[in-house]
């Protein structure tokens, strides 16, 4: 009761700051925190996820947060040669990959309450000492930055209503960035009150080839940094490219207390999607309902479904009946994660067709007409996907030209979507050089270009235009027959550029067809060939890898690989 009070009471002179979002309940909700140790880029996101993917199927309502260590305010202006692919959510936040993560294995739209850097923390603080908030106070790491941290953790419980929420907290223990989200978390333990929080350490188990056995040591010092924050976990996730033995397994339950069911041997496997249920069949999921007394509220017949309709998923997930080769151009071909979506909606429309898909990179700085049937010769389908700027453009537009005079399936997103009406302006319609301005800004024909009049329409200001948007879909029109039958769907968005409409009929009464339309404004979201002229020539001017997910594969990649599988067997 003391605590309560304590916590609760902050205008008081005490050294206690704790403040509460309307609403909250203290010791109401549940937390699983996730830290890393050892190295950084271990899969923290995916083991989240996987758990709480494993909760959700048991009707628990789960709320993930990514705590991101670095100061920018989103992940907008982060180069994704560096930190991945920029994840856009529904309400425009645009994100680490990790969330996409989220959004994937739990099938379902996060915001950008699921997400928090330094810098929004910080900036929070900031703005209400400016404001008088502290009371003239001096403003401390402790208790007003951790202060704020775990406001945000309650606030996204409250809004969300969880049951639980899965804190990832970015980086590895011991980053000076990333120290006081564990103090933080400490101290949410303390408040919340036995049995609220759970503590998971993930780490990493060496091979070393020129010793053959995987050693344990640096695990153990990875996880002794943790309890120097005065964390101990309850259970550690041991990464590792094989199978963690019994042995290692054991001696890292002996050094640090945490009983060996709970040890986890998360080992390399074919795809991520294996590891909700490797959890499962290690006994991971029930560990966590004990230890955060949940027991009372599971609900098994849910448990049991959600479960069959995973493992329907997962068992066809390397047993492919064929495979296909899809090229992929871009700018970052150096770096798989600036692509992590596309890859993993790849994954799922494969998946959805029993083939496997292979990925060729293909670097477009030095294709020409002259050499594309050459460079394009292995792939059964292309994807152009987004891009910024002038590198690699005109490669990419022949490799349109190509896919579209010969019947190579073809998916455009976002640049893809815009050097596709480049394309057919500049060789089908005769505008002769045709382009966007964000590549030559006085071009005779700039069919895309920058039009903030449109964006002023939406609310968005004149800057790039983010997040979720309805498309109304051309009844009849191969969007029509992908999406199955649906008149608006809702894809996501990030782009500055857009079809000009004054071009819009001189392009359309030369074949190609605006399928997906804002239901208001002349924003053209799709175009496409129709069947009768090209087997798949189809493309957003969304992001459509954001919207897959594993049970639920976006219907335009289902198309490409669909069509790529008949485009091999054609050839054979
Ligand atoms: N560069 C283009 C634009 O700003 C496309 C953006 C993208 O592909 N994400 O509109």
């Amino acid at each position: 009761m003391d605590l309560l009070r304590s916590v609760s009471d902050s205008t008081d002179e005490t050294e206690f700051y704790t403040p509460m979002p309307e609403g909250y309940r203290l010791g109401s909700t549940k937390y699983v925190a996730v830290f890393g140790t050892v190295i950084s880029g271990l899969g923290k996101g995916i083991f989240s996820s996987s758990l709480a993917k494993l909760l959700k199927d048991k009707s628990f309502r789960v709320a993930p947060i990514k705590l991101e260590g670095y100061l920018n305010i989103d992940s907008g202006t982060l180069n994704p040669f560096r930190h991945g692919e920029v994840f856009v959510l529904d309400d425009g936040m645009e994100t680490d990959m990790d969330l996409g993560t989220y959004e994937r294995m739990l099938d379902q739209n996060l915001s950008g309450a699921n997400f928090a850097t330094s810098g929004q923390i910080y900036r929070a603080v900031l703005d209400k000492e400016r404001a008088g908030s502290y009371l003239g106070r001096d403003v401390q790491m402790i208790p007003h930055v951790t202060g704020e941290v775990k406001y945000r953790l309650r606030e996204l419980a409250v809004r969300n209503r969880a049951d639980v929420v899965f804190v990832e907290v970015g980086g590895t223990v011991g980053d000076i960035e990333n120290a006081f989200y564990i103090e933080s978390l400490r101290e949410l333990s303390y408040e919340e009150g036995e049995g609220s929080v759970l503590f998971v350490a993930l780490t990493y188990i060496l091979h070393p080839p020129a010793l053959g056995e995987q050693k344990s040591k640096a695990a153990q010092l990875g996880i002794k940094r943790l309890m120097e924050y005065g964390i101990h976990p309850d259970i550690i996730a041991c990464r590792a490219t094989q199978q963690v033995s019994d042995k290692v397994r054991q001696k890292i339950s002996i050094y640090t207390n945490v009983p060996i069911q709970r040890v986890f041997s998360m080992h390399d496997l074919p795809s991520i999607y294996l590891l909700p249920e490797a959890m499962r069949e290690a006994g991971l999921d029930s560990e966590v309902v004990q230890l955060l007394s949940l027991g009372g509220k599971v609900n098994s017949a849910a448990d049991t479904r959600a479960a069959a309709d995973w493992s329907r998923f997962a068992s066809k997930i390397g047993k492919y009946k064929s495979a296909v080769t899809i090229g992929i151009t871009g700018k970052y071909v150096a770096l798989r994660d600036s692509y992590a979506s596309i890859i993993k909606a790849l994954e799922h429309a494969g998946v959805a067709n029993d083939t496997r898909v292979d990925i060729e990179w293909i670097d477009t700085t030095d294709i020409a007409d002259a050499n594309v049937a050459e460079r394009l010769g292995e792939v059964d389908g292309i994807i152009v996907p987004g891009g910024f700027g002038t590198r690699g453009a005109e490669g990419k537009i022949a490799c349109i030209r190509h896919a579209r005079e010969n019947g190579l399936p073809y998916l455009g997103i976002c640049y893809g979507f815009q050097m596709a009406v480049v394309e057919y302006a500049r060789n089908v319609c005769g505008l002769e050089g045709a382009n966007t301005t964000e590549i030559v800004p006085d071009c005779p024909h700039p069919v895309i270009d920058i039009l903030p009049e449109q964006k002023k329409i939406e609310g968005l200001g004149g800057n790039m235009r983010l997040g979720g948007q309805d498309i109304d879909i051309t009844p009849g029109s191969l969007a029509a027959e992908l999406f199955a039958g649906a008149q608006r769907v809702r894809e996501r968005f990030r782009h500055r550029y857009e079809v000009d409409p004054k071009y819009i009929e001189r392009i359309e009464e030369k074949g190609l067809v605006f399928s997906g339309r804002h239901p208001e404004h002349p924003i053209m979201q799709i175009l496409e060939l129709p069947r009768e002229v090209h087997p798949y020539f189809i493309a957003g001017q969304f992001h459509p890898e954001l919207t897959s997910r594993p049970l639920r594969p976006q219907p335009m990649f289902v198309g490409l690989v669909e069509a790529a599988i008949q485009r091999q067997a054609e050839k054979s």
